[in-house]
C-alpha cells in the first residue's frame, strides 16, 4: 500500500519531539483523527483527552534522532525521545505495530487534522463542548469515515489480526 492509495491531495505532515532531536514525517492522510476522553488517555496526557491522527505505521517516516519503545500498563507501547520523553507516536496491543497513534500535538501544524471523531465521552470533562456534526461516542464506534474500516483491515489482516464483528478495537485509543 502506497500513500497514494489514499488521498493524493494529502501535503506530508513532518513533527518532532520537544528537544528536536528526533524528527518523523506523516507521508500520508491519516486514517481517522480523534480525541479520546477515556480514563487512560486522561491520565496519560495528563488532559481531560487526548488528540491522536490514527495511521498505517508504514506511513511514518523517522528522519533523525533517537527513539526508544516505552511499554505502559500492556495496553500500549510508545516511541519516545530518550532525552526529552516526548512520544511521536504510540501502539495499541490490541491492534499492532501495523497501526499507530500518532498525538496531534506532535506535528508541526496538527492544526490541518481536526478530529474527525470523538470517543468515550462518557467520562468528559463536563466544559468540554463538542462542536456540532462531529460523531461522538460513548465508548467507541464507526463514525463512517469513508475507507477508514477498509484501511484497518487490511492492516489487521496482514498482520494476523482480526475485529470483532462490531469494529471493536478499531477506533479508541
Ligand atoms: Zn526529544
Ligand atoms: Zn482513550
Amino acid at each position: 500500500m502506497t500513500a497514494n492509495a489514499h488521498d493524493t491531495s494529502f501535503i506530508p505532515l513532518s513533527g518532532g519531539c520537544r528537544c528536536g532531536q528526533a524528527r518523523f514525517r506523516m507521508e500520508a492522510a491519516p486514517i481517522i483523527t480523534h480525541c479520546c476522553h477515556c480514563r487512560l488517555c486522561q491520565q496519560l496526557s495528563g488532559s481531560p483527552f487526548s488528540s491522536f491522527a490514527m495511521i498505517e505505521t508504514g506511513h511514518l517516516t523517522l528522519l533523525a534522532g533517537k527513539t526508544r519503545y516505552v511499554d505502559g500498563a500492556n495496553t500500549h507501547k510508545r516511541l519516545q525521545c530518550p532525552d526529552c520523553g516526548c512520544a511521536l507516536w504510540l501502539h495499541r496491543a490490541d491492534l499492532g505495530d501495523g497501526i499507530a497513534f500518532v498525538g496531534v500535538g506532535m506535528l508541526d501544524q496538527g492544526e490541518r487534522l481536526p478530529p474527525e471523531a470523538h470517543y468515550f465521552i462518557r467520562s468528559k470533562h463536563p466544559w468540554v463542548t463538542l462542536p456540532p456534526g462531529v460523531p461522538a461516542f460513548e465508548e467507541i464506534g464507526d463514525p463512517g469515515k469513508a475507507g477508514a474500516r477498509e484501511r484497518i483491515m487490511a492492516v489487521l489482516a496482514a498482520k494476523g489480526h482480526l475485529l470483532d464483528e462490531s469494529g471493536r478495537g478499531a477506533a479508541a485509543t
